[in-house]
């Protein structure tokens, strides 16, 4: 059994329809990753999983349990953490305060020299107010809050974005290592390459849909995602926006 499994999701913003009857599953222990183009809907399927966002029809089950109707309190306790977007951390509160809210599902703290082993470097910012971290360290207090609830499984909403490609390569080492400690990943990325080298298996949305999946091997070879994410193939502009633009 996948220790996320979601069937025939179908997500709305009012009458729009965002999601049409998505239909994945995530296994226990690996990192899975959903690549797709700017409003493929990527960051709606995450903000459904964590409750942001209500699921109008389908099923999401999370380790054997129905948890679509759940509040997203609800959801962090059964074990789902989500990164969202930006980051979105508390900037006028301090490195430490953001962490004990990351812990508000908890009933101890006691999460917090296990988030140090994986960022050593927020342990000497505890008193620092967050807002004037850099955006590195901003991205790894985000993960470092959401590691706080405990998790089975994390959801990453484009941890990469706006970093440098050195400190782009330290989270995702860090990300490495959390998974080889036993914590599933969900992670939304642009950064295909990266992306398709860390986790084990992708699915492609194309406007709100499952257009390809399969392990990163079989998806790099995909030539459409060659041509119009890897850089490769000729006039992969046009192709790009007849490909992945909206229909
Ligand atoms: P990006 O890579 O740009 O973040 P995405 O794949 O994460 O894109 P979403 O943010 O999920 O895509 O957006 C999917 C679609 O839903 C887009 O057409 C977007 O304009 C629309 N959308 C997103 N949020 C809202 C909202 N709060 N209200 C109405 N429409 C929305």
């Amino acid at each position: 059994m996948p220790l996320l499994e979601i069937r025939g999701l179908e997500t709305f913003y009012g009458k729009i329809k965002v999601l049409h009857g998505i239909t994945i599953a995530v296994t226990e222990g690996q990192i899975a990753t959903v690549l797709g183009s700017n409003g493929a809907g990527k960051t709606t399927l995450l903000r459904t999983i964590s409750g942001i966002v209500e699921a109008e029809y389908g099923q999401i089950i999370f380790r054997g349990q129905r948890i679509e109707r759940l509040d997203t309190d609800r959801i962090v306790q059964a074990g789902i953490a989500h990164v969202p977007q930006g980051r979105l951390i508390f900037s006028e509160l301090t490195v430490e305060e953001n962490l004990k809210l990351g812990a508000y599902t908890q009933r101890s703290h006691d999460g917090m020299e296990t988030v140090f082993s994986y960022f050593p470097l927020l342990k000497d910012r505890l008193a620092q107010y967050a807002g004037t971290l850099s955006g590195g360290e901003q991205q790894m207090l985000a993960i470092s809050r959401a590691l706080m609830s405990k998790p089975k499984l994390i959801l990453l909403d484009e941890p990469s974005l706006g970093l440098s490609p050195k400190l782009v390569q330290e989270i995702f080492h860090i990300l490495k290592r959390l998974n080889e400690d036993g914590l599933t990943i969900l992670l939304v990325e642009q950064n295909v390459n990266l992306a398709l080298d860390i986790c084990d298996y992708a699915y492609v949305l194309k406007n709100g849909r499952i257009f390809l999946s399969g392990n990163p091997e079989k998806v790099r070879q995909e030539e459409l995602v060659r041509e119009s994410y890897l850089g490769e193939g000729k006039g992969k502009y046009i192709k790009r926006a007849k490909i992945w633009g909206r229909q």
